[in-house]
């Protein structure tokens, strides 16, 4: 047997038989395949003419790629006729998503005469290993949230707070002003001796989502730890208006009584930094706030101090 068609079955045989599939095709607009191995048709449920139509209709038809991105990106392994790799998301026959690797490797050969670009390109099935990556992340993300949340409420832990207003404190610009709001419940522990864990519980539940409600998005809130809060505000424009949303949080609080099932209107105390003049670290923050609350409880609960008005 000569040697050229002896190379010619081992190939085919080979092809065959291999875990990935190979389409060897001209570049440019008119793409003709040249080669398609059964591997590439079978991965995504095609008989072999419909696959060899889809790819001359262009890739980027039927895999979820931008192909002027692809080209951008790898322009010079394309120049250099060196291989790349990218993934991407296809659809088989049936509708199944699937997420394909592709090897490519465009290099200039002679076909039919004529010195043309012609792309190698490998296809894996990496569906699993994608899926199972991202199940991954998505478990990592769980994990780093729960560690960083408290559980009952969801608001992030003290850990957290003070990480992130460190975070904040640090990227502040002149002339940015921001405040520490201190709030703890009054006479947390009574309410758990005369209605029971699990109405104190309800009394938590209640002012975290008040707090999520009047601070919103742009708010860092957290709760500090047992019936301590804190929101820390790092863009005040209005303290005017700190002052009347703090007035706003206990006005709710209080009108949670029927809800939570008390006799009593529940309540909390609240004493508020400013930034910078009160503070410019969180621990100075964090002491100021304290002082005023600290204040508000020794002289009358369920209201508001600004720590340098004490
Ligand atoms: P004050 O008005 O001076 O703040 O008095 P207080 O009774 O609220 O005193 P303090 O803030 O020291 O009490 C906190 C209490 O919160 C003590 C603890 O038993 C209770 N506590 C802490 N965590 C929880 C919780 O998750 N659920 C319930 N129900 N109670 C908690
Ligand atoms: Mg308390």
């Amino acid at each position: 047997m000569e040697s050229s068609v002896l190379e010619e079955k081992v190939f085919h045989k080979v092809m065959k038989n291999v875990p990935f599939g190979l389409v060897v095709s001209s570049e440019g607009r008119k793409r003709k395949v040249y080669y398609a191995n059964t591997m590439a048709y079978h991965m995504l449920g095609y008989t072999r003419e419909e696959f060899i139509e889809k790819v001359q209709d262009g890739w980027s038809r039927f895999v979820d790629i931008d192909l002027r991105t692809v080209m951008r990106e790898h322009h010079e392994e394309i120049l250099t006729g060196e291989s790349f790799e990218l993934t991407a998301q296809t659809e088989t026959k049936d509708g199944n998503k699937k997420w394909l690797s592709f090897r490519v490797m465009i290099s200039m050969d002679v076909i039919s005469s004529q010195l043309k670009p012609v792309s190698y390109i490998t296809i894996t099935d990496v569906t699993e290993k994608v899926e199972k990556n991202r199940r991954y992340a998505r478990e990592r993300e769980y994990l780093r949230d729960c560690a960083a949340r408290d559980s009952m409420t969801r608001l992030f832990n003290r850990g957290t707070m003070e990480e992130r207003i460190k975070e904040e404190l640090e990227s502040m610009e002149e002339g940015q002003y921001y405040a520490y709001i201190a709030i703890d419940l009054d006479n947390f522990k009574q309410i758990n001796d005369v209605y029971g864990h699990w109405v104190g519980d309800r009394v938590i539940l209640g002012i975290s989502n008040i707090l999520r409600e009047v601070y919103g998005n742009n708010a860092r809130i957290g709760r500090m730890g047992g019936d301590e809060f804190a929101v820390f505000l790092p863009d005040v424009k209005d303290r005017a208006r700190i002052q009347s949303q703090a007035d706003e949080v206990l006005r709710r609080l209080r009108g949670q009584k029927e809800m939570i099932g008390m006799a009593n209107e529940p309540t909390a105390s609240i004493g508020i930094a400013f930034g910078p003049e009160d503070g410019t670290s969180f621990r100075e923050l964090y002491h100021r706030a304290d002082e005023a609350l600290y204040q508000v409880k020794k002289e009358e609960k369920n209201s508001i101090a600004i720590y340098t008005m004490i």
